[in-house]
């Protein structure tokens, strides 16, 4: 048992008070054995990674915070590729860079992103052209139904835009509950040092290729974090505009019928999936004379919406914070909200309501937080 620390302590956006306890799991069976122990209780319990996705309440946090430091990069070379099964506490970064180093690609891209390698898959972390999902072959979880250790496939893990079976989006208990305790990623081995093809636009103007041209690891590494360092999104303690959860809001999906109605120049990214939205009228007692009513089905594509741009047409800019409040918009980045310093939980979420209630007022559509909310209502 460790002394409980604040959560400000523990979290980029560095709020958060102390759960009543706090435990350090160091390997994976030390972690099993801890959350066994914990589950036998009907308490809260969380776990935390590097906190870069987690806001929490300064109050006191009822219940357990377990640290995830478990350690480990294991290779295995399979007929598909090289499989690295790596422990959930490892940093997100380090591995990047490890791939980097060894020649191996599918998560170039992906570097300079803070935390978590078990956190990765929680929301299925993605940038500048490439998703975990993309290259995760499955994850080994403790299950807190069963209490078993299983091996899971991705396929069943519902990875989408900033989502799986295994997060608490807002506040709200996950689908599944369960602790990733390690992760397997299937890599490619580069035979000529360069990574996949370049997938964004931005990246492939930043490296100055066509989208779709294949450039060395390293360069693209560095290149991605040049990037990131440029609109806050690389952890420096000498950047308060770091002190974020990165995107506070995520870019919301909305009907094609729905995107219709904003403005032309707000930019739109039709979606792959098309939903199917059914209207099914239920037959009612006497109904086994009567034929069933007809199933009306209509097809609505799905169109993603930029969250940065209904912000600042929300007439909300970079640098926005309310009077006297020490959070503030990122002064590099409108999706980041930051905390200059000393700011309370109640000035972060005072500041993402307004934005809410702005862009609602404006569009009519509520963004809804990214990151991971402990007793915190937005
Ligand atoms: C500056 C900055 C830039 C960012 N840029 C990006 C980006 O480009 N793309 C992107 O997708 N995200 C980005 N993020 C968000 C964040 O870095 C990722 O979501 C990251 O994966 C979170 O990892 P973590 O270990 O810090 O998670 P934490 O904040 O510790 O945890 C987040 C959630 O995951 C749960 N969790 C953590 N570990 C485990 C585990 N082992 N098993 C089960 N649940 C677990 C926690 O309980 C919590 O609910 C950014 C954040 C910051 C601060």
């Amino acid at each position: 048992m460790a002394e409980p620390t604040r959560l400000a302590e523990l979290t980029t956006l560095g709020v958060g008070g102390a759960p009543e306890r706090m435990l350090v799991a160091t390997d994976s069976d030390e972690l099993v054995a801890q959350l066994t122990e914990l589950w036998q209780h009907d308490e809260p319990w969380m776990v935390l990674g590097g906190g870069s996705n987690t806001f929490a309440t300064d109050h006191d946090i009822d219940g357990t915070v377990v640290l995830v430091r478990t350690r480990g990069i294991e290779r295995i070379t399979t007929d598909a590729g090289v499989v690295l099964r790596v422990q959930a506490g490892e940093t997100w970064d380090d591995l990047v860079a490890y791939a980097v180093d060894n020649g191996l690609a599918g998560i170039e891209a992906l570097s300079g992103i803070p935390g978590s390698v078990g956190a990765a898959p929680i929301q299925n972390i993605g940038a500048y052209g490439q998703e975990l999902s993309s290259v995760l072959l499955g994850i080994e979880l403790l299950d807190h139904e069963t209490g078993e250790r299983a091996h899971v496939p991705a396929s069943a893990l519902g990875l989408g835009y900033r989502t799986s079976v295994l997060k608490r989006h807002g506040g709200s208990d996950a689908e599944r509950e369960a602790v990733v305790l390690s992760v397997d990623l299937l890599l490619t081995e580069s035979s000529d040092g360069r990574g996949l093809p370049v997938a964004y636009e931005q990246l492939a103007k930043a490296l100055d290729v066509q989208l779709g041209d294949r450039v060395e690891l390293a360069r693209v590494r560095d290149a991605v974090i040049a990037l990131r360092r440029s609109k806050g999104m690389v952890l420096d303690p000498a950047d308060r505009d770091t002190f974020s959860a990165g995107s506070f809001f995520t870019n919301p999906i909305v009907t094609e019928q729905a995107a219709r109605t904003l403005p032309p120049d707000a930019p739109r990214w039709p979606q792959d999936e098309i939903a199917e939205t059914a209207t099914v009228i239920p037959l009612d007692g006497s109904s086994d004379i009567v034929a069933p009513p007809p199933i009306q089905t209509t097809t609505q594509r799905e169109v993603k919406l930029s969250a940065a741009w209904l912000i600042e047409h929300s007439s909300i800019h970079r640098g926005f914070h309310l009077p006297g409040s020490r959070a503030s918009i990122s002064s590099k980045h409108t999706l980041a909200l930051t905390n200059q310093g000393n700011a309370r939980s109640d000035d972060i979420a005072a500041l993402a309501r307004f934005v809410q209630s702005r862009v609602r007022s404006e569009f009519g559509i509520t963004l809804r937080p990214e990151p991971v909310l402990i007793d915190i209502e937005l």
